[in-house]
């Protein structure tokens, strides 16, 4: 902890303070690098104490674990925002121990020929009092905290026993199963998948899993080897949000995936933004010289569609077709 007795800005101090923090640490042969966060607060210290202003410093170093500042201001909403993240984490644990999460399936769709091939499985959660949590709210959320490896388990669970009891009205069609990033640095994550499979009778040729790009993947040889292990199983991979993520063409080479997913930031607004029309054909034209199938996300009008089509765009996905449905409708479409 700093306490400065100055009213400048604390960025030049902590310009001084970062090389010390980025230093290696020597310990018995092994090197160590650390992780840091920095949180700054201020205020006038006759009329609140140290402890609290300590605090807010805290809550500030705690937000500049998500930011790619080098260091985070204390604003007032972090302790309200604060507090309901952790509200959450706790009722995320409850809701993971009873289950209380289902899944809609949203249709993918063959551009050319209109037919429905595959179908994207998405968290819901309903909570008693707070309602409808968003997954875009929760997920990143328990990827923070580390909870993302029960949810995935969670989902594979229901997934996998639904699929067993519908396998013959699914015909020979895929489902695609989110799975965050930090899955795939898990040790035994796709040996564990391997005989989830087995043991409910589910070909891995029926499954699909996305992974949202992050820069975790790239970075890690376990990534890697778990990736390499899923596809000789038979699973298909893609790469979720493409072009969105850190490191796009490295994510390619690393996982070798069979599909990416064109993120929905480039598919809204393509009628009228010539920039985005440019990158979703280039997106394309290259996943087509490197054998991988693309799916558009986020298609809401036929213009999308069609421009997407004469791109040579393979599969989409989006409200112009289907919005995510509840399991049942989803077998009623098939
Ligand atoms: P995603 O994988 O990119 O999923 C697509 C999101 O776009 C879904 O939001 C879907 O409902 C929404 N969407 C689909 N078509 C359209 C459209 O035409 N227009 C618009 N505006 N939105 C569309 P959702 O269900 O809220 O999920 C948000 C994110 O949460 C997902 O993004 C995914 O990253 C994550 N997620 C959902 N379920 C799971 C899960 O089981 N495991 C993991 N790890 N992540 C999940
Ligand atoms: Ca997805
Ligand atoms: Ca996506």
């Amino acid at each position: 902890m700093f306490l400065c007795y100055q009213v400048d800005s604390p960025g030049a101090i902590i310009e001084h303070l970062e090389p010390v923090l980025n230093q290696t640490i020597h310990l018995r042969q092994l090197e160590f690098q650390q992780l840091f966060s920095i949180g700054v607060a201020s205020g006038d210290l006759n009329t609140m104490d140290v402890t609290m202003l300590y605090q807010h410093a805290q809550l500030a170093a705690r937000a500049n674990w998500r930011s790619t500042h080098l260091w985070s201001p204390y604003q007032q909403d972090l302790q309200s925002r604060q507090h309901r993240q952790l509200m959450l984490v706790a009722e995320m644990s409850k809701a993971i121990r009873n289950h209380d999460f289902h899944f809609e399936i949203q249709p993918k769709i063959v551009l050319s020929t209109g037919q429905i091939n595959s179908g994207e499985v998405l968290l819901r959660w309903h909570h008693a009092t707070l309602g409808w949590v968003s997954p875009a709210d929760f997920i990143p959320l328990a990827e923070h905290v580390g909870l993302i490896y029960q949810l995935t388990q969670l989902v594979l669970h229901q997934v996998l026993s639904w699929m067993q009891q519908h396998a013959n009205q699914l015909h020979g069609t895929t489902l695609a199963i989110n799975i965050s990033a930090r899955d795939l640095l898990q040790q035994n994550f796709a040996t564990g998948v391997i005989e989830l499979c087995k043991g409910y009778g589910i070909s891995p040729r029926s499954i699909v899993l996305e992974i949202t790009e992050t820069s975790v993947v790239s970075d890690s040889g376990l990534a890697v080897d778990n990736a390499a292990l899923l596809r000789s199983a038979g699973f298909s991979l893609s790469i979720d949000d493409f072009g969105a993520g850190y490191s796009s063409m490295q994510n390619i080479h690393r996982l070798r995936p069979d599909e990416i997913k064109i993120d929905r930031l480039f598919v809204s607004d393509l009628d009228s933004n010539p920039t985005n029309q440019t990158l979703c054909r280039s997106l394309i034209q290259l996943s087509l010289d490197l054998h991988i199938h693309t799916t558009a996300e986020g298609i809401e009008t036929e213009e999308q569609l069609n421009l997407l089509a004469s791109w040579g765009c393979h599969s989409g996905q989006g409200y112009f077709f289907h919005r995510p449905m509840s399991p049942d409708e989803y077998l009623g479409l098939l």
